[in-house]
C-alpha cells in the first residue's frame, strides 16, 4: 500500500504586490510620447541588466556562488541567471576560490577569450589577496593577472555580499562610457598586463 504523499497541505499565498520592479530610466528628457537620452546611458542600462557570469570557481568560494544561484538569493533577479561556461559568449568572469599559480594561466586564457566588453569579480579573500594561503604555491590575488573591477570581501563571502558585489559592478557598468574601451587609460591598463 503507497503511502499517500502530501505536500503544501498549508500553501501560503505569495505578496507579489510591489515585488515586480522595473529598471530605472537613464537622465534624460521625456514629454508627450517621447524620451530623449544619451546613447552611452541606453547601452548602460542593458548592459547592466543583462550580465553573463562566467563562474570560474575553484574551491569553497564556488560553493557560497551555488547558495547565490539558488532560489532563496536568486540570481536571476539581477538578469544574470544566464550562467555560460564559454568564454566567448560571457562579459562578466566572476573568479571564486583559490587560484593555484598553475592555474593563473588557464584564468588568463579565459579572460583572454573573452569578447570587449568584460568585467571582472574577484570574489573572496582568496581571489582577491591568496587569503591564509600565504605560500610558495598560490597565486597572491588574480590582479596579478589580470584586472579586476570589484573585489568582494570574505572568507567565504555570504551570497549577499557576492549580490552587492554584482550589484557594485552593475553601477560601473551603468556608467560606463562606450569609449572607455579606446580610451588610452584603458590601453594603457591593458598594457600594463601585456594585453593588447
Ligand atoms: S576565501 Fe575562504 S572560503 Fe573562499 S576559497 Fe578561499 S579559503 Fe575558501
Amino acid at each position: 500500500m503507497p503511502r499517500p504523499v502530501r505536500f503544501n497541505i498549508h500553501p501560503i499565498e505569495a505578496d507579489t504586490a510591489g515585488a515586480v520592479s522595473v529598471a530605472e530610466a537613464p537622465e534624460g528628457y521625456t514629454g508627450e510620447g517621447f524620451f530623449t537620452t544619451k546613447l552611452s546611458d541606453v547601452v548602460g542600462l542593458a548592459r547592466k541588466n543583462s550580465l553573463w557570469p562566467l563562474p570560474f570557481a575553484t574551491s569553497c568560494c564556488g560553493i557560497e556562488f551555488m547558495a547565490t544561484m539558488g532560489s532563496h538569493y536568486d540570481l536571476a533577479r539581477f538578469g544574470s541567471e544566464r550562467v555560460g561556461f564559454s568564454p566567448r559568449q560571457c562579459d562578466l568572469l566572476m573568479v571564486m576560490g583559490t587560484i593555484a599559480k598553475k592555474m593563473g594561466p588557464v584564468l588568463r586564457q579565459v579572460y583572454l577569450q573573452m569578447a570587449e566588453p568584460r568585467w571582472v569579480i574577484a570574489v573572496g579573500a582568496c581571489a582577491s589577496s591568496g587569503g591564509i594561503f600565504d605560500t610558495y604555491s598560490v597565486l597572491q590575488g588574480i590582479d596579478q593577472i589580470i584586472p579586476v573591477d570589484v573585489y568582494v570581501p570574505g572568507c567565504p563571502p555570504r551570497p549577499e555580499a557576492i549580490l552587492d558585489g554584482i550589484m557594485n559592478v552593475q553601477k560601473l557598468v551603468g556608467q560606463e562610457s562606450i569609449r572607455r574601451r579606446n580610451s588610452e587609460q584603458y590601453q594603457a591598463l591593458m598594457n600594463s598586463y601585456g594585453i593588447q
